[in-house]
């Protein structure tokens, strides 16, 4: 198949690499030179301009930074450029309400569109392990899950347009409201002169477990290998963190709907941001409790 693809950063590079390693011929497009170039040392074919990218492509993959990007990408870039009748996935992660606005777009102008954010980060980019969730018609799902499934281990269809940026911001905002009570639970436990892997043992196997803490453990030396054993290195950036959960907090105030607690994981991480933590894995956040 051929595939446009646009945005080949921290995850992009790495998912259009295994478009190319399943077979695809990926036409690829970046702002930036660096990122351009190891795609074309990943087999990619590079060009100077997006619509070059796109042109007579079958599908057209994009991994952009924002709503804002996807929106101006999508109505300068890929509608009109890309052939009618391409299918178009957006992976990035960002607003619901623009997801849907371009997927108006992009169906009024004769193509396919579904987005489909994913979870898993780098490393997962990298290795095609990422999951996507897919928000948009069962035939367009149908028609991207193959695409998507030479980048990942899991392809779930959310529901119509919109659903999988829903998904992803909904399962995110629990992430950063466990990791945080994770880190509290364990600075608890150390106050209360708890040993912190006897306390990981036995909360990891009682009604406390999370993710945050089985697979993710905050804590340096206990639990399984993560980025707290790293420096808080690497894994996912508070930044994105803080970002997923101004996605969340917003498209709760467009829902009406109440989440003190997402709110509470906002406020938290976005002082641990500004802090000048911003870099760091969001589990280093074990820093202020
Ligand atoms: P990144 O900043 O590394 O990559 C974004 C790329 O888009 C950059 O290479 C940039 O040059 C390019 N770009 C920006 N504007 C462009 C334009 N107008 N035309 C063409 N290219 C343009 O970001 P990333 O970490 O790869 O994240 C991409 C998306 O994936 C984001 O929406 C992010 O929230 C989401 N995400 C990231 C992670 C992660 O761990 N990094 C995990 C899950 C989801």
């Amino acid at each position: 198949m051929r595939i446009g693809f646009i945005g080949l950063g921290n995850m992009g590079g790495g998912m259009a690499a295994n478009l190319v390693k399943a077979g695809h011929q990926v036409h690829a497009f970046d702002l930036s030179p660096d990122a351009l170039a190891r795609a074309q040392k990943a087999g990619c074919t590079t060009h100077a301009q997006a619509g070059d990218a796109v042109v007579d492509a079958d599908a057209v993959v994009t991994m952009l930074p924002n709503g804002a990007i996807v929106r101006a990408v999508y109505a300068g870039d890929v509608l009109g450029k890309a052939p009618a009748g391409a299918l178009l996935i957006d992976c990035s992660t960002i607003d619901v309400a623009s997801a849907r606005d371009v997927a108006g777009e992009a169906a009024a102008g004769g193509y396919r569109f579904v987005d489909a954010p994913v979870s898993g980060g780098i490393a997962a980019a990298n290795a095609g392990t990422l999951t996507f969730m897919v928000g948009g018609a069962q035939d367009d799902f149908a028609s991207a899950e193959p695409v998507l499934a030479a980048m990942g281990k899991a392809v779930i269809h959310a529901g119509a347009a919109g659903a999988g940026q829903a998904a992803k911001i909904c399962n995110n905002m629990l992430l950063g409201a466990s990791m945080i009570a994770t880190c509290e639970a364990f600075a608890l436990a150390q106050k209360l002169g708890l040993d912190l892997q006897t306390f990981f043992d036995i909360s990891s196997k009682s009604s406390g477990q999370c993710w945050s803490m089985t697979s993710y453990c905050p804590v340096p030396g206990v639990g399984p290998v993560t980025p707290a054993d790293n420096g808080y290195q690497g894994g996912f950036a508070t930044a994105l963190m803080l970002k997923d959960l101004r996605l969340a907090m917003q498209a709760a105030g467009e829902a009406g709907a109440t989440v003190p607690m997402g709110e509470r994981a906002e406020a938290l991480y976005a002082a641990f941001a500004e802090a000048g933590n911003a870099g760091l894995d969001f589990s280093a956040i074990i820093s202020t409790v």
